[in-house]
Protein backbone atom coordinates (compact mmCIF):
# COMPACT_ATOMS: atom_id res chain seq x y z
CA UNK A 1 0.00 0.00 0.00
CA UNK A 2 1.80 3.06 -1.25
CA UNK A 3 1.64 6.45 0.11
CA UNK A 4 2.95 9.00 -1.87
CA UNK A 5 2.83 13.28 -2.01
CA UNK A 6 2.52 15.12 -5.13
CA UNK A 7 4.26 18.43 -5.01
CA UNK A 8 4.41 21.10 -7.45
CA UNK A 9 2.84 25.03 -7.32
CA UNK A 10 -0.18 25.34 -8.96
CA UNK A 11 -1.12 24.00 -12.09
CA UNK A 12 1.52 21.71 -12.19
CA UNK A 13 -0.90 18.84 -13.03
CA UNK A 14 -0.97 17.44 -9.05
CA UNK A 15 -4.44 16.80 -9.92
CA UNK A 16 -4.54 15.87 -13.22
CA UNK A 17 -2.27 12.81 -11.95
CA UNK A 18 -3.85 12.20 -8.81
CA UNK A 19 -7.43 11.63 -10.26
CA UNK A 20 -5.45 9.30 -13.07
CA UNK A 21 -3.97 7.31 -9.92
CA UNK A 22 -6.83 6.97 -8.01
CA UNK A 23 -8.85 5.36 -11.19
CA UNK A 24 -6.30 3.41 -12.37
CA UNK A 25 -4.54 1.76 -9.12
CA UNK A 26 -7.27 2.30 -6.34
CA UNK A 27 -5.59 4.76 -4.65
CA UNK A 28 -7.08 7.09 -2.66
CA UNK A 29 -7.00 11.08 -4.25
CA UNK A 30 -6.53 13.33 -0.79
CA UNK A 31 -6.24 17.07 -2.06
CA UNK A 32 -7.03 19.90 1.14
CA UNK A 33 -7.96 21.89 -2.15
CA UNK A 34 -11.11 20.14 -3.14
CA UNK A 35 -12.27 19.41 0.22
CA UNK A 36 -11.83 22.83 1.09
CA UNK A 37 -14.00 23.60 -2.24
CA UNK A 38 -16.76 21.50 -0.87
CA UNK A 39 -16.30 22.47 2.14
CA UNK A 40 -16.98 26.15 1.14
CA UNK A 41 -19.88 25.19 -1.10
CA UNK A 42 -21.71 23.49 1.57
CA UNK A 43 -21.24 26.30 4.25
CA UNK A 44 -19.50 24.60 6.57
CA UNK A 45 -18.00 26.49 9.81
CA UNK A 46 -14.38 25.84 8.13
CA UNK A 47 -15.72 26.58 4.62
CA UNK A 48 -16.90 30.03 6.23
CA UNK A 49 -13.07 30.08 7.25
CA UNK A 50 -11.50 28.66 3.96
CA UNK A 51 -13.69 30.93 1.62
CA UNK A 52 -11.75 34.57 1.55
CA UNK A 53 -8.80 33.14 2.04
CA UNK A 54 -9.02 30.91 -0.90
CA UNK A 55 -10.19 34.07 -2.71
CA UNK A 56 -7.15 36.30 -1.93
CA UNK A 57 -4.73 32.87 -3.08
CA UNK A 58 -3.11 32.65 0.59
CA UNK A 59 -2.84 29.33 2.95
CA UNK A 60 -5.53 28.24 4.91
CA UNK A 61 -4.68 27.60 8.40
CA UNK A 62 -2.34 24.20 8.78
CA UNK A 63 -4.74 22.87 12.00
CA UNK A 64 -7.82 22.87 9.70
CA UNK A 65 -6.14 21.00 6.87
CA UNK A 66 -4.33 18.90 9.09
CA UNK A 67 -7.58 17.46 10.36
CA UNK A 68 -9.74 17.68 7.09
CA UNK A 69 -6.68 14.78 6.01
CA UNK A 70 -6.89 12.74 9.42
CA UNK A 71 -10.36 12.45 8.65
CA UNK A 72 -9.60 11.38 5.31
CA UNK A 73 -7.46 8.65 6.25
CA UNK A 74 -9.70 7.17 8.55
CA UNK A 75 -12.50 6.71 6.42
CA UNK A 76 -9.70 4.88 3.47
CA UNK A 77 -7.98 2.68 5.99
CA UNK A 78 -7.02 0.28 3.15
CA UNK A 79 -6.29 2.36 0.43
CA UNK A 80 -2.87 3.59 -0.92
CA UNK A 81 -3.04 8.14 -0.43
CA UNK A 82 -2.00 10.18 -2.83
CA UNK A 83 -1.25 13.55 -1.31
CA UNK A 84 -2.34 16.68 -3.58
CA UNK A 85 -1.53 19.89 -2.25
CA UNK A 86 -0.78 18.69 0.86
CA UNK A 87 1.33 19.20 2.73
CA UNK A 88 2.15 22.95 2.05
CA UNK A 89 4.75 23.73 4.96
CA UNK A 90 6.82 22.22 7.26
CA UNK A 91 4.17 22.32 9.88
CA UNK A 92 1.94 20.21 7.71
CA UNK A 93 4.89 17.92 7.09
CA UNK A 94 5.94 17.01 10.34
CA UNK A 95 1.62 16.82 11.20
CA UNK A 96 1.56 14.32 8.16
CA UNK A 97 3.80 12.32 9.60
CA UNK A 98 2.43 11.81 12.98
CA UNK A 99 -0.95 10.80 11.13
CA UNK A 100 0.91 8.47 9.08
CA UNK A 101 2.72 6.50 11.87
CA UNK A 102 0.07 6.65 14.27
CA UNK A 103 -2.02 4.57 11.32
CA UNK A 104 0.98 2.32 10.75
CA UNK A 105 1.55 4.12 7.65
CA UNK A 106 4.69 5.11 6.09
CA UNK A 107 5.64 7.38 3.17
CA UNK A 108 6.82 5.97 0.34
CA UNK A 109 8.23 8.56 -2.30
CA UNK A 110 7.92 12.57 -2.34
CA UNK A 111 7.28 13.41 -6.96
CA UNK A 112 8.05 16.71 -7.38
CA UNK A 113 6.37 17.98 -10.41
CA UNK A 114 9.16 20.57 -11.94
CA UNK A 115 7.05 23.28 -13.63
CA UNK A 116 7.90 26.73 -15.65
CA UNK A 117 6.33 29.26 -13.49
CA UNK A 118 5.22 31.50 -16.73
CA UNK A 119 4.05 28.34 -18.72
CA UNK A 120 1.58 27.34 -15.79
CA UNK A 121 0.28 31.15 -15.65
CA UNK A 122 -1.58 30.44 -19.25
CA UNK A 123 -2.30 26.74 -18.19
CA UNK A 124 -4.33 28.15 -14.91
CA UNK A 125 -6.08 30.74 -16.79
CA UNK A 126 -8.55 28.57 -19.11
CA UNK A 127 -8.99 25.65 -17.24
CA UNK A 128 -12.31 24.55 -16.02
CA UNK A 129 -13.83 21.38 -15.43
CA UNK A 130 -16.75 19.54 -16.06
CA UNK A 131 -19.86 20.30 -13.51
CA UNK A 132 -21.14 16.48 -13.13
CA UNK A 133 -18.37 14.89 -13.47
CA UNK A 134 -15.42 16.35 -12.92
CA UNK A 135 -13.32 15.99 -15.56
CA UNK A 136 -10.54 18.84 -16.59
CA UNK A 137 -10.29 20.41 -19.82
CA UNK A 138 -8.58 23.80 -20.76
CA UNK A 139 -9.64 26.56 -23.48
CA UNK A 140 -6.75 26.00 -25.54
CA UNK A 141 -4.61 22.96 -24.54
CA UNK A 142 -7.32 20.30 -23.80
CA UNK A 143 -10.70 21.58 -25.23
CA UNK A 144 -14.01 19.07 -25.44
CA UNK A 145 -14.03 17.49 -28.64
CA UNK A 146 -17.87 18.90 -29.50
CA UNK A 147 -17.80 22.41 -27.64
CA UNK A 148 -19.81 22.85 -24.96
CA UNK A 149 -20.22 19.03 -23.97
CA UNK A 150 -18.00 17.08 -21.43
CA UNK A 151 -16.09 13.89 -23.35
CA UNK A 152 -16.96 11.67 -20.67
CA UNK A 153 -20.63 12.20 -19.40
CA UNK A 154 -22.20 14.24 -21.78
CA UNK A 155 -23.02 17.04 -19.34
CA UNK A 156 -23.38 20.62 -20.72
CA UNK A 157 -22.68 22.67 -17.02
CA UNK A 158 -18.87 23.52 -16.59
CA UNK A 159 -17.14 25.53 -14.02
CA UNK A 160 -14.35 27.63 -13.07
CA UNK A 161 -12.58 28.03 -10.03
CA UNK A 162 -12.84 31.40 -8.30
CA UNK A 163 -9.14 31.58 -7.68
CA UNK A 164 -7.93 30.82 -11.57
CA UNK A 165 -7.51 34.48 -12.36
CA UNK A 166 -4.04 36.12 -13.11
CA UNK A 167 -3.42 37.76 -9.50
CA UNK A 168 -4.54 35.37 -7.55
CA UNK A 169 -2.47 32.68 -9.36
CA UNK A 170 1.03 34.82 -8.87
CA UNK A 171 -0.12 35.13 -5.15
CA UNK A 172 -0.57 31.00 -5.11
CA UNK A 173 2.94 30.46 -6.87
CA UNK A 174 4.32 33.06 -3.99
CA UNK A 175 2.89 30.87 -1.37
CA UNK A 176 4.45 27.67 -3.16
CA UNK A 177 8.20 29.38 -2.87
CA UNK A 178 7.68 30.54 0.29
CA UNK A 179 6.37 27.91 2.28
CA UNK A 180 6.16 24.93 0.46
CA UNK A 181 9.26 24.37 -1.52
CA UNK A 182 11.49 24.63 1.70
CA UNK A 183 10.18 21.50 3.08
CA UNK A 184 11.69 19.67 0.38
CA UNK A 185 14.81 19.39 2.34
CA UNK A 186 12.95 17.50 5.00
CA UNK A 187 12.17 15.10 2.82
CA UNK A 188 14.97 14.99 0.83
CA UNK A 189 17.43 14.07 3.88
CA UNK A 190 15.19 10.99 4.43
CA UNK A 191 15.97 9.90 0.02
CA UNK A 192 12.56 10.55 -0.42
CA UNK A 193 12.27 13.15 -3.55
CA UNK A 194 11.85 12.18 -7.12
CA UNK A 195 11.93 14.65 -9.61
CA UNK A 196 9.14 14.87 -12.62
CA UNK A 197 9.21 17.57 -15.69
CA UNK A 198 5.88 18.37 -15.18
CA UNK A 199 5.74 20.67 -18.43
CA UNK A 200 5.97 17.35 -20.67
CA UNK A 201 2.92 15.96 -22.10
CA UNK A 202 0.28 14.55 -19.91
CA UNK A 203 1.16 10.55 -20.59
CA UNK A 204 4.87 11.55 -20.44
CA UNK A 205 4.32 12.65 -17.12
CA UNK A 206 2.18 9.70 -16.00
CA UNK A 207 4.24 7.24 -17.57
CA UNK A 208 6.94 8.62 -15.20
CA UNK A 209 5.35 8.57 -12.43
CA UNK A 210 3.80 4.99 -13.08
CA UNK A 211 8.09 4.11 -13.35
CA UNK A 212 8.45 5.66 -10.02
CA UNK A 213 5.58 3.35 -8.32
CA UNK A 214 6.64 0.28 -9.79
CA UNK A 215 9.93 0.86 -8.58
CA UNK A 216 11.26 0.60 -12.07
CA UNK A 217 13.43 3.44 -12.07
P1 LIG B 1 -5.43 23.87 -4.64
O1 LIG B 1 -6.69 23.29 -5.16
O2 LIG B 1 -4.51 22.83 -4.10
O3 LIG B 1 -4.75 24.79 -5.62
O4 LIG B 1 -5.83 24.78 -3.38
C1 LIG B 1 -6.67 25.93 -3.54
C2 LIG B 1 -6.56 26.82 -2.31
O5 LIG B 1 -6.99 26.09 -1.15
C3 LIG B 1 -5.14 27.26 -1.96
O6 LIG B 1 -4.75 28.43 -2.70
C4 LIG B 1 -5.26 27.54 -0.47
O7 LIG B 1 -5.93 28.75 -0.20
C5 LIG B 1 -6.17 26.40 -0.01
N1 LIG B 1 -5.41 25.18 0.35
C6 LIG B 1 -5.45 23.95 -0.27
N2 LIG B 1 -4.64 23.07 0.32
C7 LIG B 1 -4.05 23.73 1.35
C8 LIG B 1 -3.09 23.37 2.33
N3 LIG B 1 -2.55 22.12 2.36
N4 LIG B 1 -2.72 24.31 3.22
C9 LIG B 1 -3.24 25.54 3.22
N5 LIG B 1 -4.13 25.97 2.31
C10 LIG B 1 -4.55 25.07 1.38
Amino acid sequence: MLNIILLGPPGAGKGTQAARLQAERGMIQLSTGDMLREAVAAGTPVGLKAKAIMERGELVSDAIVSALIGERLDAAADQGAIFDGFPRTKAQAEALDLLLTERGRRLDHVIELVVDEDELVKRIVGRFSCARCGTGYHDTFRPTKVAGVCDVCGSTEFKRRKDDNEATVRTRMAEYRAKTQPILPFYEARGLVRRVDGMAAIETVAAEIDAILDGTV
